[in-house]
């Protein structure tokens, strides 16, 4: 998997959630349609009219959420821009083009009121509960930086007793001096810090 592929599956998905911040500091949560793909640039649009356009524009980051029937869940937390004015014909275009339903909700010239929107800055969280071992895998598009992530880690003080892999749903501890979680496979459920008798499980940012 990369980050390009990921875009081009929220694509596929078509109708995603779409995270914000209301004006009162609320969270804001309604599905989009993601309209267009490029590389790893993905592209959507709202009506400048309405509170969703305004948390756009003030908030400039927003996480998208989806998944797919293979149950690959797909989060990008990124920044949205307003492309520019004079372009913004050309995109609508394009976007009405490879999305014919929108002539529908919005025809003739009322589309004007619509304006286009691209994400080509943030990182991208893929997550996979289709296959065993679950995959965890995470990328960055154009400057987006990895954020730390909170996870289950095993310290020196672990004996080797064994305790928490029996507890472990993916069987994704591994047995070494000390014991240690494959990341790439973990659900971050917890189950091992629970069953730790000696507390060497942390759930820490790393
Ligand atoms: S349960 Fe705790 S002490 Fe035992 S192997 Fe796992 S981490 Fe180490
Ligand atoms: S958090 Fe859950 S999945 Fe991850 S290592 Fe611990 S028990 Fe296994």
């Amino acid at each position: 998997m990369d980050a390009k592929t990921c875009i081009q599956k929220l694509r596929l998905i078509a109708s995603v959630t779409m995270a914000t911040v209301g004006e009162d500091g609320s969270p804001q949560a309604r599905i989009i349609g993601v309209m267009h793909t490029e590389d790893e640039k993905l592209y959507f649009l709202t009506a400048r009219g309405k509170p969703f356009y305004h948390e756009l524009l003030s908030e400039k980051k927003v996480a998208v959420l989806g998944l797919s029937r293979f149950k690959e869940m797909i989060r990008l937390n990124g920044a949205p821009e307003l492309l520019p004015k004079e372009e913004q014909g050309k995109w609508l275009s394009l976007l009405f083009e490879e999305n014919p339903y929108m002539a529908n909700v919005y025809p003739g010239e009322t589309r004007e009121v619509l304006e286009v929107f691209c994400i080509r800055h943030g990182e991208i969280e893929y997550f996979h509960l289709g296959v065993r071992p679950i995959v965890r895998e995470s990328y960055t598009i154009g400057n987006g930086v990895l954020c730390e992530k909170l996870l289950y880690t095993i310290t020196d003080d672990c004996n080797g007793c064994g305790i928490c892999m029996r507890h472990c749903p993916q069987s994704c501890i591994k047995i070494g001096v000390p014991y240690s979680v494959e990341q790439a496979h973990c659900l971050r459920c917890g189950a091992c810090m629970e069953n730790c008798p000696v507390a060497a499980v942390k759930y820490r940012k790393e």
